[in-house]
């Protein structure tokens, strides 16, 4: 399986592609005129450290923040890389708060997966990214710079918005948008939320993320795991079945799962079944 690639999305954004063995996400970066600004903390210190070596060898400009989707570890636990403020909703900060009081070790670890705190599906991930030193070593850093709903970031000939969003993923997603070039950085905005199981989607989740999200036209959106980036009829595409799925669910119930294959793709099945796995 091939690491994190460093690639160009636009003029002004470049990525490093996720690599799923350890669940590592995208990472992105925005540059102006005044600096570069990070797009999530990553899985490790070495996640992050890896990007920014790249960054440093296309001669991008000196990183002036980073700036959190969601407080979950594999977004969050690489900021300590860097010496920048790092930025967040408050509700991200409240969870990454909340991981940085626990201990790290693969006792403590293994302890919170049986009492329910941690993903069962987050515990070899965690194992893999880290070793035991490195995992109890660890500073995980709360972010310094929090906003109740949205922010702003002045990079000289760019402004990047930081948006929050919710979802049923995590409830204190935030969307990046850099208006210039039209990127959006999604981050697991549009995933189900993993504490259930099955993981499931709601209605109601997913029409409020929907209408959070109709103010963005963006050319290239980028979702968290996505080994691709979307173009603008990608992700049209994208919310439009999550709608028509939510459409098919409110109008037929439990029979929406045997008309699904009739209306969309193996994805939109999915989501079909994800939101029909809602708890009550
Ligand atoms: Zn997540």
């Amino acid at each position: 399986m091939p690491d994190c690639r460093f690639e160009k999305v636009s003029p002004r954004v470049d990525r490093f592609t996720p690599d799923e063995r350890t669940d590592r996400p995208v990472l992105g970066a925005i540059r102006g005129t005044a600096g570069t600004l990070i797009v999530d903390g990553g899985a490790s210190p070495a996640h992050l450290a890896a990007f920014t070596a790249e960054l440093e060898a296309h001669n991008r400009p000196p990183i002036v923040g980073i700036a959190l989707t969601h407080w979950h570890w594999d977004h969050s636990f690489g900021s300590a890389a860097l010496d920048v403020p790092v930025l967040a909703s408050e509700r991200t900060a409240a969870g990454v708060a909340v991981q940085a009081d626990y201990a790290w070790d693969e006792n403590a670890l293994r302890q919170r997966v049986d009492d329910g705190l941690e993903l069962a599906f987050s515990l070899p991930h965690l194992l893999e990214e880290f070793t035991e030193d490195e995992r109890t070593s660890l500073r995980i850093v709360v972010p310094q710079v929090t906003f109740a709903e949205s922010h702003h970031v002045d990079l000289g000939d760019t402004t990047v918005e930081l948006c929050w969003v919710g979802g049923d993923h995590a409830d204190d997603s935030v969307v990046i948008w850099e208006p210039e070039d039209r990127v959006l950085f999604l981050g697991d905005a549009l995933y189900q939320c993993l504490w259930g199981d099955p993981a499931y989607l709601t209605v109601a989740g997913t029409r409020a993320l929907l209408q959070r999200l109709a103010p963005f036209d963006p050319a290239f959106a980028l979702e968290g795991h996505d080994p691709d980036v979307a173009d603008a009829t990608a992700y049209a595409t994208r919310l439009d079945e999550l709608r028509r799925a939510c459409d098919l669910v409110e109008q037929h119930g439990a029979n929406a799962l045997r008309l699904a294959p009739d209306h969309g793709g193996e994805w939109f099945v999915e989501n079909v079944e994800q939101l029909l796995s809602a708890p009550d």
